[in-house]
């Protein structure tokens, strides 16, 4: 008898610990690489005693996979790169509008989805990279400059393929307009030394070694060349300083709709949007902490302070179409 109420209890013991390990979960979709979030998804299980599950892909593919999954998704949230993204997973409707104070009060306003159903968490700049033997940072200014004849056979670009671009070039048309856009992209085209690079480190190895002699990254890719590397002719340039500021994105996420955990969901975007959270997951990729009370990584500061576009960046997902159209018929690859 004794045995049987041992075993009894025994298995009560299994089950509810059981059944409380399968509440205190919540499972993300990816699209920032596991190094990047691994060690910070333990520390908040550490901490609150919430195991975050993850799973990794590419943007579209794991949008596309909680569309297909609907209702009975495991998804609880989407996490991924570039505003253009977040505001496709948006405009499909399996975000859920927050209300967050924290999250208001952490993330400002042009960095998150003005409907609130998505948040920038890192902020990336896109910004103007050069050789340094070959180019004198006074005569670089703007992204509209690069279009000009004195730098005919001198520009390299990404492909027009990737998000960042097609982001680059709507914020591009949300403060300049359309029309000068388009000779912007134009002059790109016509300046180009070589065709564009399916990424941004070959456009930065190509440049350190005189392909061409200046081009448009993403930072944290040029944190990455530099530190392997850290005797390559290469420099950050900040862009448009004398206009609408550098263009930067971010990374970021929303709440899943169908998520049975809308609440513990929120709560682990608020965690992940103050101080200590925000360092690391700026720091992990060279990028920029999306909450201001928090110092970037020492040698991004190393970089200098430069002032930034505050336009809303919902505004490169409403354009993206129309960026893409832009740059494809102006022969931009
Ligand atoms: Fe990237």
């Amino acid at each position: 008898m004794k045995k049987i109420i041992l075993t009894v209890s025994m298995l009560l013991i299994v089950f509810s610990s059981w059944a409380i390990a399968a509440q205190e979960e919540l499972v993300v979709y990816s699209a920032r690489k596991e190094h990047l979030i691994k060690d910070l998804f333990e520390k908040y299980e550490k901490e609150q005693g919430v195991k975050i599950k993850y799973i990794t892909g590419k943007a579209a593919v794991l949008l596309q996979r909680i569309l297909s999954e609907g209702k009975n998704t495991s998804a609880d949230i989407l996490l991924t790169v570039d505003a253009g993204n977040l505001w496709h997973a948006a405009q499909k409707k399996v975000l859920s509008p927050v209300k967050s104070q924290i999250l208001n009060h952490n993330i400002p306003a042009h960095y998150k989805d003005p409907e609130n159903r998505w948040f920038g968490l890192s902020v990336r700049a896109r910004t103007i990279v050069y050789n340094t033997d070959k180019v004198k940072k006074e005569d670089l200014s703007s992204y509209e400059a690069l279009a000009g004849d004195e730098w005919k056979d001198r520009l390299l670009l990404r492909t027009s393929k990737k998000v960042y671009n097609q982001s680059l070039v709507a914020m591009l048309i949300a403060t300049l307009g359309e029309d000068k856009t388009r000779s912007i992209v134009s002059g790109w085209v016509n300046n180009l030394a070589a065709p564009p690079y399916s990424s941004d480190t070959k456009a930065l190895e190509a440049i350190a070694v005189g392909q061409g002699d200046v081009g448009i990254v993403n930072t944290y890719y040029y944190a990455r060349l530099m530190k392997k590397n850290p005797n390559l002719p290469l420099e950050i340039f900040w862009a448009d300083q004398a206009g609408k500021g550098v263009h930067v994105n971010v990374s970021g996420a929303g709440v899943i709709k169908h998520s049975q955990k809308i609440g513990q969901a929120v709560k682990f975007l608020e965690w992940l949007s103050e101080k200590e959270a925000q360092k690391i997951f700026a720091d992990a990729n060279m990028e920029f902490p999306v909450n201001e009370a928090v110092a970037p990584h020492d040698y991004v500061r190393g970089w200098g302070k430069f002032k930034e576009s505050t336009m809303n960046l919902a505004k490169a997902g409403e354009l993206q179409a129309r960026a893409i159209k832009l740059m494809d018929m102006e022969g931009y690859k």
